[in-house]
């Protein structure tokens, strides 16, 4: 019977009082590697794979030789090396006389086991793209760190950090080099930080760090933080190699500080999470602080974006209209500017709600009733001698060129209304072409059959280069109105303006100059060789019936 309770699934090992190794079963050369006679007479000290210190075994053998008996997770090496975890009972077996005359260790490998908890623990508590501590395992960190600054009064930080433009990579590449980019930020930013900071992925393209102990003066405490900020701004705006791609990215990051137990988490994520939003704002690639002035910005901003949602049912969108004019002061055609007169705050400014509408995409919504409305103007003035030669200027952001069935769409719209395409002239910015440029030139390329005219508008703002310009089928450059306000007294300005001239002359485009307030300003663009003109110096935007009043009157003049 003995013989057989032996030989069980656990590895059995007896030794003497001096621990020289007696017998072993079966179960025990399964596991280790080592047979019957390779081990007898030794001490099992032989399997031991150096992963636990001296204390370790001093405090087995304490109870070993106090209580009779031990057990625990112990690592071992097997005869070929490798070092695995292993379950371990060990008995003392005394005589009558109670002193010990054998010890027998039973064990099983766990190795399996640990693995599976490891996996468990890995999937509850880390990212598994990126092998960072999720949100959970971020919050509770956070949780934490507030809890040691509240201790110990030293400042922590908490960075929120967000890839700029990370949907068009996976949108353009895919979602391989997407993964492959979120794996090198994450090598980035730890290797950005200290051991003790804590680095997570929240999901998507958002990262945080929380910085820990960062000293007990706010003014050293943001400056640290700061610093740590810039360091791995200035590291995830290096290029990235994905496999044969090299990939430019950059991040958006936001900083609060937190001390003392001030602030719940709730409020900390919150907030660092505005400041990397006020850094998108500030251009991207760009670290700021939270501040509370932005958190009231905030709220009026969702205000804007909840009344903006029902201001085309409300029917409280208009056009205005603002002229434009050739060198013989002829007009040639109207842009159609977006008002929105609020219920309650009256008139808002396009520069006011354009933004907002552009993050919630209601562009997409705005964009399209202004297309619409336009158009039926259009045709309202298509038999009037005065006003059907005009062109109908109308602005387009980036989001609504962006759908993929904008040309479509248009397309439908023209022919629904039966405008003749060649009076609708679309103003697209730079941040329209800055996004796939083959795609961009094949959408431009489709309008232009369809017979619609192209500028580009508010031109030198942007970061366009000479070999996008070449390639895109435009008909018109629209010289932003910042060049234009000081050309009479700022050289560079006046030189910017002349350059663009000549540059629109050279790829056979034609060209407006926007926000022309003054005859000086227009004598000047004049002699320069500008084709055309828009601004204050003509006439203000104006609601319909007013630049119909105004159109009147125009050819009434050029009659006289
Ligand atoms: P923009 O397309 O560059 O329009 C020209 C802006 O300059 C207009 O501002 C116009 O009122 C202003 N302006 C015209 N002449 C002068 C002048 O002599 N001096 C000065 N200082 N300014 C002048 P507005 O109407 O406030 O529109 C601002 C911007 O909002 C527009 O800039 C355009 O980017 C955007 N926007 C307006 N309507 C729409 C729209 O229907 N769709 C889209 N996506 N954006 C629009
Ligand atoms: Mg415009
Ligand atoms: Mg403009």
């Amino acid at each position: 019977m003995a013989a057989a309770a032996f030989e069980t699934h656990d590895a059995i090992l007896i030794t003497d009082a001096q621990s020289n190794i007696l017998r072993v079963n079966h179960a025990f050369t399964q596991i280790t590697g080592y047979r019957a006679w390779e081990v007898a007479g030794m001490n099992p000290r032989i399997m031991s794979s150096g992963r636990h210190d001296a204390d370790f075994y001093k405090a087995m053998w304490r109870q070993l030789l106090e209580q009779g008996a031990w057990s625990g997770e112990i690592w071992d090496r097997r005869k070929n090396g490798e070092i695995y975890p292993k379950w371990m009972t060990i008995t003392a077996v005394k005589d009558e006389a109670g002193s010990t005359i054998n010890y027998v260790a039973i064990f099983s490998d766990i190795t399996e086991r640990k693995r599976n908890e490891e996996e468990i623990r890995g999937l509850a508590f880390y990212d598994a793209l990126t092998r960072l501590p999720n949100r959970r395992l971020f919050l509770d960190r956070l949780q934490n760190a507030l809890a040691a600054s509240a201790r110990n009064g030293d400042f922590g930080a908490l960075l929120f950090i967000d890839l700029d433009r990370f949907k068009v990579l996976n949108d353009t590449l895919g979602h391989d080099y997407g993964d492959l980019l979120l794996v090198e930020v994450a090598e980035r930013i730890k290797g950005c930080v200290r051991e003790i900071d804590t680095v997570a992925r929240l999901g998507g393209d958002e990262f945080v760090v929380v910085l820990e102990g960062i000293g007990a003066d706010r003014e050293e405490a943001s400056h640290k933080a700061g610093l740590v900020a810039e360091k791995i701004r200035d590291s995830l705006a290096h290029p990235y190699q994905l496999k044969e791609h090299e990939h430019y990215s950059s991040p958006s990051i936001g900083v609060e500080l937190f001390h003392d137990g001030e602030e719940n988490t709730d409020d900390l994520i919150k907030h660092a999470d505005v400041a990397m939003y006020q850094a998108k704002n500030a251009g991207r690639n760009t670290v700021r602080f939270y501040d509370p002035g932005l958190q009231h910005d905030l709220d009026t901003r969702a205000m804007l974006e909840n009344d903006l949602r029902r201001a085309i049912e409300n029917e409280e969108l208009q056009l205005h209209y603002q002229v434009q004019v050739d060198n013989e002061r002829k007009l040639v055609g109207v842009e159609a500017l977006l008002r929105w007169q609020h219920p309650v705050r009256g008139m808002i400014p396009p520069a006011k709600f354009i933004p907002v509408a552009e993050e919630s995409m209601l562009i997409v919504e705005l964009g399209d009733w202004v297309l619409h409305h336009a158009c039926a103007q259009l045709v309202l003035w298509a038999d009037d001698p005065l006003r059907s030669g005009l062109t109908m200027a109308v602005n387009v952001s980036a989001h609504q060129f962006a759908m993929h069935d904008f040309v479509e769409h248009l397309a439908a719209i023209l022919q629904r209304h039966g405008v003749q395409p060649a009076r609708l002239k679309l103003e697209l910015t730079e941040g329209v072409v800055l996004n796939d440029i083959g795609d961009v030139v094949e959408k431009m390329r489709k309008l232009k059959a369809l017979g619609v005219q192209l500028s580009l508008d508010d031109f030198g703002t942007g970061y366009s280069s000479l070999s996008y310009l070449k390639k895109l089928p435009l008909d018109q450059l629209k010289i932003d109105k910042s060049f234009v306000r000081d050309i009479t007294v700022d050289q560079s300005d006046a030189g910017m303006v002349q350059s663009i001239i000549d540059m629109a002359k050279n790829f056979k485009h034609d060209v407006i100059a926007e926000g022309v307030e003054t005859e000086a300003q227009l004598s000047f663009l004049k002699h320069h060789a500008c084709l055309a003109y828009q601004g204050y110096f003509f006439s203000k935007p104006l609601p319909l019936e007013e630049l119909e009043r105004l159109i009147a009157d125009w050819g009434s003049k050029l009659d006289d």
